[in-house]
């Protein structure tokens, strides 16, 4: 019988529709930026990870153009065998510059740099330490390492440490890896903290800063540079798919790490290069990152501004450090109902629900970006007002 054999999704998306746990994607029909086209129709953009609203920045386009013009589409092969542009190797070199690493790797996307990155420094007979919150791709990448797994409390350096001391000694080698700014409430890792321990036991040090590149730091440079930690944090995992408004994976470190990740990163080995568009598209983008800090000025303005305004109106926007901006509702129901009223005023902000987030703080996450105009926050704002007040939170 081959008929039933698929019944059982049927269960599911089925158990899912009745916890209100599915997940309705909707369809984009314009470029990103502070306001775009969903489903036909023109609404504020509360959800997008344009950090700096360049994904539709005239100088990204004209290079990727310029880039299609002279290389064509696609790779056509993997990195390395016949897919390495001089293009992708002067992104390395200026990804490395701008982060202040000896060198760096570009893969196809950041959840790729964590598959490539974790597998090639520890195995069976290493352990890694984890954060308990950490992204699913670091999730992912630890298991595809076959090494054993200790998850550590979210943040907790005493916990990682106690848990170091007592496990390194029963394996080779130890990694520990952390989400440099977690995405669900914004909140930053302890990273000098977290270096120190790192240092003083041994282990290899990582961090994703798939949220901090273009946000934290000088001028964008990210959560090592926000820490003043250069050279001292073994493996960076960083993103061009968020405030770099293109798509692409980096890992960055000493050259002797990245040289090895040329050697190893599985990804990087059997899955073909992005394409010359996506390179120099997110030249340009360390371009204008570099020519002035003025985008990351306003994004940190916008997000203080909002998140002032939205604690003085009463909504619990958690511990943010960044521009993320959670506005916790609680049930899940409340959250879909609170986006499904928002956007009959125009306002696209998606909830957040378990198993994303834990049961009971299902949420709108508010993402601000630079491209956010004062006019649009105050929209923002005075939606969010009614509507909070419809739904009896505030
Ligand atoms: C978004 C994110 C990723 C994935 O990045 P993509 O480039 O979209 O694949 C990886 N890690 C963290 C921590 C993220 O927030």
């Amino acid at each position: 019988m081959t008929t039933n054999k698929l019944t059982w999704l049927e269960n599911e998306l089925q158990g899912l529709k009745d916890q209100g746990l599915f997940n309705t994607i909707r369809t984009i029909g314009s470029a990103q930026g502070a306001w775009i086209v969903v489903d036909g129709k023109k609404v504020l953009n509360f959800c997008s990870n344009n950090y700096l609203g360049v994904a539709d920045h005239p100088r990204m386009k004209a290079a990727a153009q310029a880039a299609i013009e002279k290389y064509g589409t696609g790779p056509a092969a993997v990195r390395s065998i016949a897919g390495t542009l001089d293009l992708h190797v002067e992104l390395e070199r200026r990804l490395a510059a701008f982060k202040g690493v000896e060198d760096a790797l570009y893969v196809q996307s950041g959840f790729v740099a964590n598959q490539a990155a974790i597998a090639p420094l520890v195995g069976k007979e290493d352990v890694i330490f984890t954060d308990r919150l950490n992204h699913a791709s670091i999730i992912d990448g630890c298991r595809l390492s076959s090494a054993k797994i200790i998850v550590y409390d979210h943040c907790d350096v005493a916990d990682a440490e106690a848990k170091i001391k007592e496990q390194l000694p029963q394996y080779r080698r130890g990694l520990l890896v952390t989400d440099g700014v977690f995405s669900m409430d914004g909140d930053v890792a302890p990273l000098d903290k977290i270096c120190d321990v790192c240092d003083r036991y041994g282990v290899i040090s990582m961090v994703d800063d798939a949220h901090g590149e273009g946000v934290l730091g000088r001028g964008g440079r990210g959560i090592v540079d926000h820490f003043g930690l250069h050279g001292k944090f073994d493996v960076e995992i960083g993103t061009l798919s968020k405030a770099f408004g293109v798509v692409g994976g980096v890992i960055a470190g000493k050259k002797v790490l990245v040289d090895w990740m040329r050697q190893r990163g599985r990804p990087f080995l059997f899955s073909s290069a992005t394409t010359a568009a996506d390179t120099a598209a997110c030249m340009a983008a360390v371009d204008l990152l570099e020519e002035s800090t003025e985008l990351v000025d306003r994004l940190w303005a916008n997000a203080k501004l909002f998140q002032t305004e939205m604690a003085k109106l009463g909504f619990n926007t958690g511990h943010s450090e960044t521009p993320i901006t959670p506005v916790i509702l609680g049930e899940n129901q409340v959250a879909q109902q609170f986006s499904r009223k928002l956007f009959e005023r125009n306002i696209f902000a998606m909830p957040i629900v378990f198993p994303t987030v834990p049961k009971g703080t299902a949420r709108i996450r508010v993402m601000i970006s630079a491209s956010h105009s004062a006019a649009d926050l105050e929209q923002g704002l005075e939606a969010f007002q009614q509507v909070g007040k419809e739904l009896g939170v505030i």
